[in-house]
């Protein structure tokens, strides 16, 4: 991933992640280091960059279906499509097309909170957070890697719980509120095809409406020209919504020894999900079967 630097203050927000545990292996890079690695940002204002070897990119679109294929040859996992679970009560589970007997279940419910264990999940006060993205069609060369921008320093926690975090905070609060007011950072990848997924925004209501502003897009667009140059039509539109909360990353409930709730809250699960999956059902493995053992 190349976090492209547009200002000093940035800079010192790299210079501090790089001291810390999750900065090992990533380095600074000058502007000509940049240029080197990604020609085309010779066109923006960069003044260097934040270099990170680690990220892995997936994607959803295709992934999931590959997973789900695999999950069942393989393994025999059967996937109940267009049904609704009703009631969860081991070994009795309630859905739209009758009963499925199972020892133990994990409720995942997304941003549904009203469906199951819905008085649990409302004492825990969430929200819903609702994102823009957008495709844009290929540029014509091959980006280096992932691209972000400044945005992203005063997002992830990762930067934005660093000290030095607090003046970019107030820079980017004097020039570029509009995208801040929209919770917009800059994440660029590309697709095998060559065009790129390009977001997002963040806009927060327990009930979120469909509605994507061009505003909104506007100002995604305007921030990925200023830091990659990047100026590509955009040819796909949509939105998103994942469960939220202020305080915490997720949620892992026990409404009953057998049963857990795991809930999102910070949209990262597509990141987390198999090492949150591999606790939770450890942990529900061994209290379940406690007998068995
Ligand atoms: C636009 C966007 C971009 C994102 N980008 C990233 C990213 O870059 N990296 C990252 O790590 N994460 C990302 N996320 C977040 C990530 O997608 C979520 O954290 C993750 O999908 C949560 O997985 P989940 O299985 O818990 O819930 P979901 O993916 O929301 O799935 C829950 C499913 O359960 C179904 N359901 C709910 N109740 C019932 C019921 N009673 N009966 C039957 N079915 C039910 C829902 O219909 C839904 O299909 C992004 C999210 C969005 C919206």
């Amino acid at each position: 991933m190349l976090l492209v630097v547009r200002r000093p203050e940035s800079l010192r927000v790299a210079e501090a992640f790089l001291k810390t545990d999750m900065g090992v292996g990533c380095a600074l890079l000058e502007r000509a280091d940049l240029l080197h690695r990604f020609l085309q940002a010779r066109a923006t204002d960069a003044i260097g960059a934040l270099w990170s070897p680690h990220e892995v990119r997936v994607e959803s679109r295709d992934a999931i279906p590959r997973l789900t294929r695999w999950l069942h040859e393989r393994w025999g996992v059967e996937f109940l499509f267009n049904t609704t679970t009703l009631d969860v009560d081991p070994p009795s589970i309630r859905t739209s097309i009758g009963r499925i007997s199972a020892a133990a279940a994990i409720v995942c419910p997304g941003d549904d909170f009203v469906s199951l264990f819905a008085d649990r999940i409302a004492s825990r006060q969430l929200t819903k957070c609702r994102l823009s993205m957008l495709r844009l069609a290929t540029p014509g060369y091959r980006l280096p890697s992932a691209l972000m921008s400044d945005l992203g320093l005063v997002r992830y926690l990762g930067y934005a719980a660093l000290p030095e975090a607090v003046v970019l905070r107030e820079r980017l609060d004097r020039e570029q509120s509009a995208q801040l007011q929209h919770g917009i950072h800059l994440i660029v990848v590309q697709s095998t095809d060559g065009s790129l997924v390009v977001g997002d925004s963040h806009h927060y209501d327990d009930t979120p409406l469909p509605y994507a502003s061009a505003e909104t897009e506007r100002l995604i667009l305007d921030e990925l020209r200023a830091a990659t140059a990047i100026d590509s039509p955009v040819i796909e539109r949509w939105t998103g919504v994942y469960a939220s909360a202020t305080d915490r990353p997720m949620v892992v409930d026990t409404p009953m020894p057998s049963v857990r709730t795991v809930i999102i809250t910070s949209g990262t699960g597509a990141s987390t999900a198999f090492a949150i999956a591999e606790e939770v059902v450890g942990d529900l493995y061994d209290q379940t079967f406690e007998d068995l053992k």
